[in-house]
């Protein structure tokens, strides 16, 4: 049924950039014959995915929307699919996606846009907008994507779909191809929450091979959203935080926000403000530390090791071949950063930007400590305004960033975020996200407090 509803409508959304119909049939196949047998891998053996493009797939394409890695197919599988597979889940193909993962609205996919289902003419949030894309117009129930900056949960936000940044270690990266190390998380794409923390389950967990992945027992993400949906929050304390709100923030995004806070009220939580005073500088030590990972990162694609190489005329060097393919390869937001992140970790600059964002990500790290000291969980609209046009923030990058406000500080800090949807604006009749975020390790909380909200 997924497949005949992608064949249906994703010649209009884009949400894949590759479809695996003979895979995804096998495979669904093998799950029916073990469910006849009552030897079901667990409650979603059989249920179809969709997985975002960054993360490897063995034997399927996987090019992180850029031309640079097109026609590379991995031969191995990332850790995350290894658990969707182990668990019985089909994959459907693979999600488009920004190049690299570098934006906000999924338009600097070197393939071409993905449309929000809501209103073609919008964008899907990005990076992961094929993900959410695909989940929001019913060409797949579950999926995953990576939030590095809000990849999972703005594009979650603009689609009314539910989307969870873990706790960073708390998903294995391990074949996950890296945008920035220190803040990329794998995580679920859905439309419910208790789908999510399902999802989260079977992804979730210790994997030896990821050395940032952190060895411990999670509780059950499923029992915690079990607990949430009865609504009753009697005993949490739940912060707003002061500096995500305010100009700039579209008024029927902010309404729709204040309606639901009161309904936690009413739903017995205690409710405080509180102010995060760092947030404010998130956004630029985040443009800072992202670019610096991923100039660092994408020195890798050098012509000789993966996909594309570009061989110009005459007796060229390696190193011409090396400048004319990524030339031909990556697209200007990822030159951009490239550049960007380069500047900042020259000798002589390193200090001045590098090191100033560091200690701003520290500044919010303690802000965070400080605001966990005297609230279960901190809240906020997810992303200031609903889905944007296709090309209204493509010439200006800093119109784009500005998305990310409210997402990113969760990155820096490690700790873990959901985006629950939140009702329509009334100026334009478009999703919006309310996001629950919590200390390190808590989880369970943001799958409580969210299945409360839906
Ligand atoms: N918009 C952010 C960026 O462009 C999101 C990145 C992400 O989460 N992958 O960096």
């Amino acid at each position: 049924a997924h497949l005949d509803r992608i064949d249906a409508v994703d010649g209009a959304v884009h949400a894949f950039l590759h479809v695996d119909r003979d895979g995804a049939l096998a495979d669904a196949a093998e799950s029916d014959a073990r469910r006849a047998r009552g030897e079901a891998r667990g409650p979603l053996d059989g249920v179809p995915i969709a997985v975002k493009d960054v993360l490897t797939t063995r034997g399927l394409p996987t090019t992180c929307g850029s031309r640079i890695l097109e026609g590379w197919i991995p031969p191995y599988d990332a850790t995350v699919v290894t658990r969707l597979r182990e668990a019985g889940l089909p994959i459907l193909g693979k999600t488009n996606m920004d190049e690299f993962a570098m934006g906000s609205s999924t338009e600097h996919s070197a393939y071409g846009p993905t449309r929000n289902p809501w209103d073609l003419d919008r964008i899907p949030g990005g990076s992961g907008g094929g993900s959410a894309a695909a989940v929001a117009a019913f060409e797949a129930p579950l999926a995953i994507g990576t939030d590095t900056g809000g990849s999972i949960r703005q594009p979650g936000a603009v689609t009314g779909t539910v989307g969870v940044k873990p706790t960073y270690g708390g998903v294995s990266r391990y074949g996950l191809v890296a945008l920035a190390n220190s803040l990329d998380q794998a995580g679920p794409v859905t439309r419910t929450v208790l789908d999510a923390a399902m999802l989260h389950d079977v992804i979730g967990g210790h994997d030896p091979r990821d050395s940032t992945s952190i060895a411990q027992e999670w509780p059950s993400f499923t029992e915690a959203a079990r607990a949430g949906s009865t609504g009753d929050m009697t005993g949490v304390k739940v912060g707003v935080i002061t500096e995500l709100a305010g100009e700039g923030w579209q008024p029927g995004v902010m309404a729709r926000f204040q309606e639901s806070v009161d309904l936690l009220v009413k739903a017995g939580a205690e409710v405080v403000e509180v102010s995060c005073p760092s947030f404010v500088h998130a956004l630029a030590a985040y443009y800072l530390i992202l670019p610096a990972e991923a100039s660092s990162n994408l020195a890798k694609f050098d012509a000789m090791r993966f996909g594309l190489r570009v061989v110009p005329d005459g007796d060229p060097s390696a190193e011409e071949v090396m400048r004319a393919t990524r030339d031909a390869g990556f697209g200007d937001e990822v030159k951009r950063r490239i550049i960007l992140g380069t500047y900042a970790l020259s000798s002589g600059y390193y200090d001045a930007y590098y090191g100033q964002a560091q200690k701003i990500r520290t500044l919010i790290s303690r802000d965070f400590d400080a605001a966990f000291g005297s609230v279960d969980v901190l809240v906020s609209p997810t992303a200031p305004t609903t889905a944007f046009r296709l090309g209204e923030k493509l010439d200006d990058p800093m119109a784009m960033y500005l998305n990310d406000l409210a997402t990113i500080p969760a990155n820096l800090a490690g700790v873990p975020g959901i985006s629950v949807p939140n009702g329509l604006a009334d100026e334009d009749g478009l999703p919006s996200g309310f996001q629950v975020l919590a200390p390190a390790l808590a989880d369970d909380r943001v799958y409580r407090v969210g299945a409360a909200l839906e």
